[in-house]
């Protein structure tokens, strides 16, 4: 940034990747009169998974974007859920969903990006960070790559939006108590291609989700469209393309009409599936979604938690005049914590309870009723956890004791956790809640 801002006296942020809430976040800063630069390494057409991903239709307007009329938009269409030995489908109650839409993520991406564009956002694309930069007590900048010159560039706030590997958080140094590594263990690693259905036919309910699909820890999906069948093959931590080829050749012999031609898609990336880091602001430095792991732990969806984020950064920048300290930014993190991360933590103790399950378990636990469709789907309610310890307690299995008992201890911590959010930026309450949330 040149020395212009200093002289008009301007705030001014780097929005580090195009994430999604770093463009929202961006876009309102621009518009209260802040100096904001995109850095972006990838080229701006090819930004956005070739693919659809469903996202609540409230998001479109939160992400400040115009809400089509409903008969132009693709509803989320119901799901079944199958164990590893297939036996019991499981189907979610509700119907076709009214609330959540098929978002083609190209699409939403770029409109983030005009929208963001058109409210004084600067962009440079091609421009991969490399590390922050940062002197004693504070976040000053980021150095990147753009057109083989490696540039610094400065700023009152970096917003890191450059997803879970992000090179910002990463190089960040310990002291300024932000968690840098996400373990591959806290993360599915998943695979996604549309194939041609040959014949329009379509399975009921369309949309079916196998658990220990072939024996693979971890979660698949079929959803068969009329010129499409949708797949996605995820494990948890790392995913061979053994497993791949396997998963897609079970379900083109399940739905027979499955072509070979892959239409879309074919490439895998890594999703956050832990609880979201319990610190993600420092002097001059905010983490938006992907970056501080605000994901749902049981599905993975991060677009709308990423938005929210976008917006609520910007509030409380609004409202602070400004104020890039980690005091000013920390109603941020707490408000993020308050308000969406805390929703989850009963289906972050569910996935961990999952995760740590055999196959057999988990047909066990579906064919005697103890999971159902609604824990599966992640309605968030505190009772179905409850409700599950209590079947499963009943039921007196020895050797499932163990993470039952795990499940409980979770459980029982919730009220410590959420009791443990400092209201203030204070380093002594900042451990203490480290301490409790590290151990969801
Ligand atoms: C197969 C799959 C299916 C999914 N389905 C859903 C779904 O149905 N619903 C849902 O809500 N979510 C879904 N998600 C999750 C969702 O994609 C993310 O949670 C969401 O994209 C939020 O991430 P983000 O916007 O913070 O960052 P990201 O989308 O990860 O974007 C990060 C950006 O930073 C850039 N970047 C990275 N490193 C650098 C660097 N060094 N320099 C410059 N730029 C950099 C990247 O190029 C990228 O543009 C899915 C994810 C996958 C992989």
């Amino acid at each position: 940034m040149n020395d212009e801002r200093q002289v008009l006296g301007m705030k001014t942020a780097i929005i580090a990747g195009a994430g999604h809430g770093g463009l929202v976040a961006g876009r309102r800063l621009a518009q209260l009169g802040w100096r904001v630069i995109l850095a972006e390494k990838g080229e701006r057409e090819t930004l956005g998974y070739d693919w659809e991903d469903t996202v609540p239709k409230f998001t479109l307007a939160e992400a400040g974007l115009p809400t089509p009329a409903d008969e132009d938009l693709s509803f989320m269409e119901q799901m079944c859920y199958f164990s590893a030995n297939k036996k019991k489908p499981l189907v979610a109650p509700g119907g076709k969903s009214d609330t959540i839409i098929y978002a083609d993520r190209r699409t939403l991406l770029q409109k983030l990006l005009e929208n963001a564009e058109e409210s004084g956002v600067e962009m440079l694309f091609g421009c991969e960070i490399l590390w922050a930069t940062y002197d004693l007590n504070r976040v000053t900048g980021v150095t990147c790559r753009w057109r083989e010159e490696t540039l610094t560039l400065k700023a009152d706030l970096v917003i890191d939006a450059a997803g879970m590997d992000s090179p910002v958080r990463r190089s960040l140094p310990a002291r300024f108590g932000i968690e840098r590594e996400i373990s591959r263990l806290d993360t599915i690693h998943v695979w996604r291609g549309y194939y041609e259905n040959r014949t329009g036919e379509r399975a009921v309910p369309p949309y079916n989700v196998y658990f220990f699909h072939n024996g693979k820890p971890g979660m698949d999906w079929a959803i068969t469209n009329e010129d499409n069948v949708d797949i996605l093959v995820g494990a948890f931590g790392h995913l061979l393309q053994c497993e791949i080829d396997a998963a897609v050749e079970d379900f083109r012999a399940i739905y027979p009409y499955m072509g070979e031609t892959l239409l879309r898609g074919g490439y895998a990336d890594h999703i956050p599936l832990r609880r979201t880091l319990p610190v993600f602001v420092f002097n001059g430095y905010a983490a938006v979604g992907n970056s501080a792991c605000m994901t749902e732990p049981l599905s993975g969806s991060g677009l709308m938690l990423s938005v929210r984020a976008g917006n609520l950064l910007a509030d409380v920048l609004k409202e602070s005049d400004g104020d890039t300290t980690a005091w000013g930014l920390w109603p941020y993190n707490r408000d993020y914590i308050r308000t969406c991360a805390e929703r989850y933590y009963d289906d972050l103790l569910i996935k961990k309870f999952l995760a740590g399950l055999k196959a057999e378990d988990i047909d066990f636990f579906i064919d005697k009723n103890i999971l159902t469709a609604k824990e599966l789907c992640g309605s968030g309610e505190p009772y179905t956890v409850r409700g599950i310890l209590e079947k499963a307690n009943l039921l007196r299995r020895p050797d499932l004791l163990p993470g039952v008992a795990r499940l409980g201890a979770g459980l029982a911590l919730l009220p410590r956790v959420k009791a443990a959010l400092p209201e203030e930026y204070d380093r002594e309450k900042l451990n203490r809640w480290r301490e409790v949330a590290d151990r969801l």
